[in-house]
């Protein structure tokens, strides 16, 4: 089973994209809108993680997270904050919140974080990898490696990588690719991913045919594609 985080933000339109970007993960997601209910959610559910606003309705993301310390919960929270000086205070003592982020921020960077406050906090340490022959491929620390060695790859690399491999024997269109790697607001084309498929090939030496091309319409990866 995923791992589910809670998400407690007031901007409707920054939950629907947080979740989206959390569940294409892997994670199972619940929300609340104000702080009484993210509360209330993180003592009943239990999630894994809590991505929690400052500035909320009814209670504040500060008064949340102490609240949850002051019971004795050790939930992770990573507290998304509007101003860097806001900083200190979140994670101060009293706040006990475990790591935090500024707002306007990138997705890819915020999932690194979850990834990263998840690893370190292991509660249900289900980790979630993605093996094929002597190539591992692991969402959560976001590391790929060929017999343990680990690959150089960089976050778009990584991230395309992880979606091929997700879907063994599918052919993945490039404007799907392009879609799920680098978002819908992005601005590129099939050759974007083309060449991201190149230096991801490059870097798979051995098993740089797990990476198909299928003509004119994308990509696929076939696991028992023959290692020349
Ligand atoms: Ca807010």
């Amino acid at each position: 089973m995923g791992k589910t985080v809670l998400i407690v933000e007031d901007e409707q339109a920054i939950v629907e994209i947080l979740k989206y970007n959390l569940q294409k993960e892997g994670y199972e997601t619940l929300e609340a809108l104000d702080g009484e209910t993210g509360l209330q959610l993180a003592r009943e559910q239990d999630p894994d993680l809590m991505l929690l606003d400052l500035m909320l309705p009814k209670m504040s993301g500060f008064d949340v997270c102490s609240t949850l310390r002051s019971e004795g919960s050790a939930i992770p929270i990573l507290m998304l904050t509007a101003r860097e000086e806001e900083a200190d205070k979140v994670l101060g003592l009293e706040s006990g919140a475990d790591d935090y982020i500024v707002k306007p921020f990138s997705m890819r960077e915020l999932m690194a974080r979850v990834g990263a406050v998840l690893k370190r906090n292991g509660k249900k340490s289900t980790v979630l990898s993605y093996q094929y022959k002597e190539l591992e491929i692991r969402p959560d620390s976001r590391t790929a490696s060929i017999s343990g060695k680990e690959l150089i790859l960089a976050p778009k690399e990584f991230d395309l990588l992880l979606e091929l491999a997700k879907n063994p024997g599918t052919v993945m269109r490039r404007d799907k690719l392009l879609q799920d790697v680098w978002g819908y607001s992005y601005c590129g084309d099939g050759r974007t991913v083309d060449t991201h498929v190149k230096s991801v090939r490059d870097r798979l030496g051995p098993y740089r045919s797990m990476i198909q091309t299928v003509w004119g319409v994308g990509y696929k990866f076939d696991p028992d594609a023959v290692i020349r």
